[in-house]
């Protein structure tokens, strides 16, 4: 006598191929997944290094070699099962934050006002080409970036 069924691993059925989001980097209906929770579409990966934080060993901490490589941030789109599609932000391993849309739009405008803040300030120093006046375009005795 045979065996004529297939071992569990191939009969276990499989949930349906989902519509995959436009932007999902797979693109075929995850259809290889055990559950449909585990059909998540992901969009491309952004990586940004953060040059200001410490650097970060990527090897295992088993290994007696170290691999220290910059710190980054992970940005990629995702829609999991029964929820809205998300920006997703990741800082390296740790764990990220999901955010709709408008968050991601809000973030985006601090982080441009911030960073203008620092970006955009006039240096206030003697202009050298101009006697009386600040780098900043005004005059020295009036600037207060001066005092
Ligand atoms: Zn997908
Ligand atoms: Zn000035």
């Amino acid at each position: 006598m045979s065996i004529t069924t297939d071992p569990i691993w191939v009969t276990d059925e499989r949930p349906a191929p989902i519509a995959c989001q436009a932007w999902c980097a797979y693109g075929d209906g995850h259809p290889n997944q055990l559950t449909a929770l585990d059909q998540s579409c992901f969009g491309q990966e952004h990586l940004l290094p953060l040059s200001l934080e410490p650097l970060v060993n990527h090897n295992a901490p088993s290994d007696p070699e170290v691999d220290f490589r910059p710190e980054h941030l992970t940005l990629y789109l995702v829609k999991d099962y029964g929820r809205e599609p998300a920006i997703h932000l990741d800082k390296g391993e740790a764990t990220g934050v999901s955010m709709t849309p408008a968050e991601a739009l809000a973030l985006a405008q601090r982080l441009l006002t911030l960073a203008s803040l620092l970006t955009t300030q006039p240096e206030h120093r003697p202009e050298p080409d101009v006697p009386g006046y600040c780098t900043c375009g005004t005059l020295t005795r009036l600037c207060v970036g001066q005092r």
